[in-house]
């Protein structure tokens, strides 16, 4: 078998060498995150760009087996924002230069929820003189709705796989149509028919998941060709269907390991797109983040949400920073990038290079 050494010097990575990899002890990791930043600090440069992350509803229409929001978790107290929410978490993000925001919501398809996202796309670029770049992650929808979209100013969609194998996908998910993995293709293939950069992540740590599944994940992201990638560790919730396997789960630090390896071998395998330090990294350590740009992340997404709403979008348990406001997300996220040895760069959308390039 070859050495982990031997592999990271290869140009191309098949399955069984990332197999080799994610099983890499912790001095062969090592080697594994070192040859990340390399790769980041040359295709990237040493930055961070911000997300301002705006959590719209947390009504969905979904029953996913893992999530905290599920439709059928009773417990939860459902909101939408109100406009002047929404406006003043714009506000907030262009008079802090924080280049672009995230919108995110439970998935709905409603024309009233389209219409409701297509305005405030509108909004957006109206109250910022086009200047604020946009994501949106809002689930599956038709072509013609991301079009919409799309036309309203969106130019970047967040849309999981969560796992990449069909097997996997069937058992985190009910099996009906509404949550059919190829409908989640389907949707992935629309987002980039219509010409967005297309970002997707999975979770990791997840019960039933092998070494070989991740893997997959990782050529499944490569082989789609995405843009964009916010994958975290699978964070259980008690209020979940998939909780009553939370004694199969790997401990807290294996699959913060896990994830950091993941994030690394992404960036060394496609190692000019974008990659998110997701929230979720910090729900299983204080670092988690900050050790994610390390191993070659380079998107940060402070909550702008109005706090009052934070620990009503709880897709997991221990969701950090449900008791902070805009302003101190914001500034944690700042000391955080620092620490890492990141520059935050401001009033910049951060484009996915790859996407750029792929264009030229
Ligand atoms: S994961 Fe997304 S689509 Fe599934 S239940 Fe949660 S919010 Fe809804």
């Amino acid at each position: 078998m070859d050495t982990v050494k031997n592999i990271l010097a290869k140009q191309e990575l098949s399955k069984e060498d990332l197999v080799v990899l994610l099983n890499a002890g912790p001095e062969d990791a090592a080697l594994i995150f070192q040859k990340a930043a390399e790769i980041k600090a040359t295709y990237i440069g040493n930055r961070v760009h911000l997300r301002g992350l705006i959590e719209l509803s947390n009504m969905c229409a979904k029953n996913c087996l893992y999530c905290g929001i599920r439709r059928e978790n009773k417990s939860v107290e459902r909101y939408s924002l109100s406009d002047a929410d929404v406006e003043t978490a714009f506000q907030f993000a262009i008079q802090n230069k924080l280049g672009s925001v995230v919108i995110q919501s439970g998935e709905l398809s409603s024309l009233a929820f389209i219409e409701k996202v297509e305005s405030y796309l509108r909004k957006a670029k109206e109250m910022s003189d086009g200047k604020l770049g946009i994501t949106l992650s809002c689930g599956e929808q038709t072509e013609e709705t991301y079009l919409r979209w799309k036309a309203a100013g969106a130019h970047r969609y967040l849309l999981r796989i969560e796992a990449s194998n069909r097997e996997l996908y069937n058992r985190i998910h009910p099996n009906n149509l509404l949550h059919d993995y190829d409908r989640r293709l389907t949707a992935l293939t629309s987002l980039k028919n219509c010409g967005y950069q297309t970002g997707t992540g999975v979770m990791i740590g997840l019960p039933f998941q092998t070494i070989e599944d991740l893997a997959d994940d990782l050529l499944f992201m490569r082989d789609f060709d995405i843009d964009m990638c916010g994958m975290g560790p699978y964070v259980e919730h008690e209020q979940t269907p998939l909780s009553k396997y939370n004694s199969m789960l790997k401990p807290v630090q294996e699959r913060l390991t896990l994830t950091l390896k993941m994030i690394a071998l992404l960036r060394i395998i496609m190692k000019d797109i974008n990659i998110a330090s997701t929230t979720a990294l910090q729900a299983l350590a204080d670092e988690g983040r900050e050790q994610a740009l390390s191993a070659g992340a380079n998107i940060v997404m402070p909550n702008i949400t109005p706090g009052i709403y934070r620990n009503k979008y709880a897709l997991y348990c221990n969701k950090p920073g449900i008791n902070e406001e805009a302003e101190d997300s914001k500034k944690n996220l700042e000391l955080l990038a620092k620490r890492a040895g990141c520059e935050v760069v401001y009033d910049a959308w951060g484009d996915s290079k790859h996407f750029i390039f792929s264009k030229v």
